[in-house]
């Protein structure tokens, strides 16, 4: 399929945008496929090489930006490179689907500006900073440096949400669902 649609949700670290991805993947009829991206950090407990992401080394990481490999990368945190790979796109269209993208809102924003009509890219507002230092604190999977390295982040990922197409604030997880459920339909069906 070359005419794939490309659904972006982008969000600070610990709004809940992975369960709303998960729940939109669910729905069989939007006929979504998950792109996973590349990633130079360590796996986290229970993460799998070729489904959460595609671990590489830092090296790995940088000779694939100088091959022009990736759509859009990104430095997110220090030497903690996410990109998304041009044959990861590829493949999922190939295959007949439209992508949907858990991705940081730099990255978000590119993958709009590359293909501004294919992308409804939704920001996922967390109910406020405080929340999600609760949030990610709960989360237990990093040091309280990292926590706070992604929160400080997470104001200046703030101030982007009216670049996007839609904005959901996830202060209610079922609201938000039926929120990027009836976006998604209205864009994709
Ligand atoms: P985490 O380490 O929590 O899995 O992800 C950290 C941040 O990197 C999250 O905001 C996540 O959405 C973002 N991220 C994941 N994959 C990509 C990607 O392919 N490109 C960009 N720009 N950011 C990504």
């Amino acid at each position: 399929m070359n005419q794939g649609k490309l659904i972006v949700l982008s969000a600070p670290s610990g709004s809940g945008k992975t369960t709303l991805v998960k729940y939109l993947l669910n729905h069989k009829e939007f006929n979504l496929g998950f792109s996973i991206s590349a990633a130079s950090r360590e796996p986290r407990n229970g993460e799998i090489h070729g489904k959460d992401y595609y671990f590489l080394s830092l090296q790995e990481f940088k000779d694939k930006i100088k091959a022009d490999d990736f759509l859009e990368w990104e430095e997110v945190y220090r030497d903690n490179f996410y990109g998304t790979l041009k044959s990861e796109v590829q493949r999922l269209w190939d295959s007949g689907k439209h992508v949907i993208f858990d991705i940081d809102v730099v990255g978000g924003l590119d993958i709009k500006r590359i293909y501004p009509e294919r992308t409804l890219a939704i920001f996922v507002k967390p109910p406020s900073i405080e929340e999600l230092k609760i949030r990610l604190k709960k989360r237990k999977t990093e040091s309280e440096d990292k926590i706070n390295m992604r929160v400080s982040k997470a104001s200046t990922e703030m101030a982007t949400a009216p670049q996007f197409d839609a904005i959901v604030t996830n202060d209610n997880l079922e609201n938000a669902k039926d929120e990027v459920y009836q976006l998604v339909k209205k864009f994709i069906l």
